[in-house]
C-alpha cells in the first residue's frame, strides 16, 4: 500500500469553463486583495502538505478572512471547476489538508476572531484560531476549553473540528465534539449554514468530516471552570502490559483522571536525549496521570486510587511535589513528537484506538510486531480512552517503505480483531482511505458514501480522501 497520492478522486469535477485558472484567479485577487489569493508557485508550493504527507501542488491558495469571502471562493471553485481543499495548521497526520489532484487550498488562517462570553460560557471563534488561544484567552475569567490536542500550540480549531481532535484530557472531558454548541459552515454550493443540536444532529456530523462535506466558518463552543485543584503522578512500569492494566484498574476502581498518557521505553529515551528531564531511561513503560477539581479530599482521593491501582501492577510512583513539576511531566509528554523524530530519519504514526479492556493484550501485540519485521516501534497514547500511536521508526534508506506500510496495516489489524477502530482521533485522510474497506462493512460504506453524496454531490470538498475510491481494489 502506498499513499496513492496523486490518483483520481472519487469523481474528477467537471471544469464547465474553459478560462485558465490563473487568469480568473486574477480577477478573484482584485476582487478579495492581492495579499489573499496566491498564485506564485513559490508560495503554492507551501501549501501542498500536512504532518504526514506530501501532496500536489494546488492550482491556487486563498486566505479569507470571513465567511463571505469564504463563500466567494466556493462560488468561484464552481466556476472553475476546481475542488477545494480545506486547509488549518497543517498538523493533521493523516494527508486530511493535502491536495492529491489540482485544487484550490482555502486556508483559514486568517480568520481568527475570538470572543469569549464569560456569562454563557461560551467562545465564538473562526476556524484559524490556534487551539491554545481559547483557553489563553478564557483564562482571565476563571474559564478554560479542556480539549487539549498535544498539538494544541500550533493546530486550528476549523482543524480540530474537521478531525473532532481529542487530547489527554480526552478520558474525562470529551473530546472537541463535545464542546460544540453552534457551528456554521458554507456548503459545496456557497450556501451558509449555522447549525445547533437539533433533529439529525447535524452538528456531530460535520465535526469529524475532515473537509469532506463543508468547509466551518465558525463554531461558539462551551466553557468550563478552571478546576482549583490538581495533582500529578508518574508511575513506573517493568513491562508495558502491566501499565495498560493499571489503567483499567484504576478506572475500574472509580477513579477519573483528567489526564491520562502512557509512554514506552523508546519514547521515554527519545524525550530524555531531548530534554533532559531525568525521566526513568530503565522503565519499560510509565503513565503520566492528573487528577482534577475542585475538593481537594476528593483530588487526593483520586490520585491514591490511580498510584495503588499501579503499585499493585508492580509500578513505582512519583507525585509530582509543586505545579512546576507537574509542568515538567507534561512537558515531556508534549515533546514525544520532536523527540522520536530525532531518532530515525522518518516515521509513520498509527492512530488506533481499542476497547480498555484490550490494551494489555494490544500493546503486546504491537511490541511483538514490531519485533517480527524488525523495525523500531514505539508507542504513546491517551490510553484512557483506548486510544494508541504506535509509530513506526525507519530509515528509507535502508528499510522498504512497502514493509513499514505493511506493519502499520498489521497494526491496524490487531486493532481490529480486537473491536477497536482504524483512527481514534488523526481521522482517516489520504493514510487509511483504502483500508476503509477491511475496517467498515459494504452496507456501512455505501451508507457513508451516500451522506457524502447528500453533502456534495459533485465531489468538490476535499476529494480523495476518507471513502476509498468505489472501484478500487481492498489489499
Ligand atoms: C506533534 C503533534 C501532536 C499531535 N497530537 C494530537 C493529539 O493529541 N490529538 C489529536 O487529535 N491530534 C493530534 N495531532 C494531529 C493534528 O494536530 C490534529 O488532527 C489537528 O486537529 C489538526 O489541526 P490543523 O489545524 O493542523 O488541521 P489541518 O492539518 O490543516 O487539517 C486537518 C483536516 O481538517 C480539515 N480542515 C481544516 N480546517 C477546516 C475547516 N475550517 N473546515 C473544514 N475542514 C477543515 C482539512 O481539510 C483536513 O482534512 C498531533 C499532530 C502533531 C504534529
Amino acid at each position: 500500500m502506498t499513499l496513492n497520492l496523486g490518483k483520481k478522486p472519487l469523481k474528477p469535477a467537471p471544469r464547465p469553463e474553459s478560462a485558465e485558472p490563473a487568469q480568473t484567479a486574477r480577477e478573484l485577487q482584485a476582487r478579495l486583495g492581492r495579499e489573499k489569493v496566491l498564485l506564485e508557485l513559490a508560495q503554492r508550493r507551501n501549501y501542498s502538505y500536512d504532518g504526514i504527507a506530501m501532496g500536489v501542488t494546488p492550482t491556487l491558495v486563498v486566505l479569507p478572512t470571513s465567511t463571505a469571502e469564504v463563500v466567494e471562493v466556493v462560488r468561484f471553485a464552481n466556476r472553475v471547476g476546481l475542488p477545494l481543499v480545506a486547509r488549518g495548521a497543517a498538523s493533521g497526520l493523516s494527508g486530511g489538508a493535502v491536495p492529491v489532484q489540482e485544487s484550490i487550498v482555502v486556508s483559514f488562517t486568517r480568520m481568527t476572531g475570538l470572543q469569549i462570553d464569560p456569562q454563557a460560557r461560551l467562545a465564538t471563534v473562526q476556524p484559524g484560531v490556534v487551539t491554545l488561544q481559547i483557553s489563553e484567552q478564557a483564562r482571565p475569567y476563571g474559564l478554560c476549553y479542556p480539549p487539549d490536542p498535544a498539538s494544541f500550540r500550533t493546530s486550528t480549531i476549523g482543524g480540530n473540528l474537521a478531525e473532532n481532535a481529542g487530547g489527554p484530557m480526552c478520558f474525562k472531558k470529551g473530546v472537541t465534539g463535545d464542546y460544540v454548541v453552534e457551528l456554521e459552515f458554507v456548503d459545496y454550493s456557497g450556501a451558509v449554514h449555522r447549525l445547533r443540536r437539533e433533529a439529525y444532529d447535524l452538528v456531530g456530523l460535520l465535526v469529524g468530516s475532515e473537509g469532506t462535506l463543508g468547509l466551518i466558518t465558525e463554531a461558539r463552543l462551551r466553557l468550563e471552570p478552571i478546576p482549583r485543584y490538581t495533582r500529578t503522578l508518574m508511575a513506573i512500569f517493568s513491562e508495558v502490559g502491566q501499565a495498560a492494566e493499571a489503567v483499567s484498574e484504576a478506572i475500574a476502581a472509580g477513579a477519573v483522571p483528567s489526564k491520562l498518557e502512557f509512554m514506552d521505553n523508546g519514547c521515554i529515551n527519545a524525550v530524555e536525549d531531548y530534554l533532559k528531564l531525568g525521566l526513568p531511561r530503565q522503565a519499560a513503560a510509565i503513565l503520566l496521570v492528573d487528577t482534577d477539581g475542585d475538593d481537594p479530599v476528593v483530588v487526593e482521593e483520586e490520585l491514591a486510587w490511580v498510584a495503588e491501582a499501579c503499585q499493585k501492577h508492580g509500578a513505582s510512583v512519583r507525585i509530582a511535589q509543586n505545579s512546576a513539576e507537574s509542568e515538567a511531566l507534561w512537558k515531556a509528554r508534549r515533546s514525544i513528537s520532536p523527540a522520536i523524530g530525532a531518532i530515525k530519519p522518518k516515521r509513520l504514526n498509527e492512530d488506533i484506538a481499542v476497547p480498555r479492556s484490550s490494551l494489555p493484550e494490544v500493546v503486546r501485540a504491537v511490541e511483538a510486531l514490531g519485533r517480527q519485521y524488525g523495525l523500531r516501534v514505539v508507542q504513546f497514547g491517551h490510553i484512557g480512552d483506548g486510544n494508541l500511536h504506535p509509530n513506526v521508526l525507519y530509515d528509507p534508506k535502508a528499510d522498504a517503505e512497502e514493509k513499514v506500510w505493511e506493519l502499520l496495516h498489521e497494526i491496524a489489524r490487531v486493532a481490529l480483531r480486537h473491536g477497536g477502530v482504524l483512527s481514534g482521533e488523526h481521522g482517516i485522510g489520504l493514510m487509511k482511505r483504502d483500508f476503509m474497506r477491511e475496517a467498515v462493512d459494504p452496507t456501512t460504506l455505501e451508507a457513508l458514501r451516500r451522506v457524502k453524496v447528500a453533502f456534495d454531490p459533485e465531489h468538490r470538498l476535499n476529494p480523495g480522501k476518507v471513502l476509498p475510491e468505489a472501484n478500487s481494489q481492498a489489499h
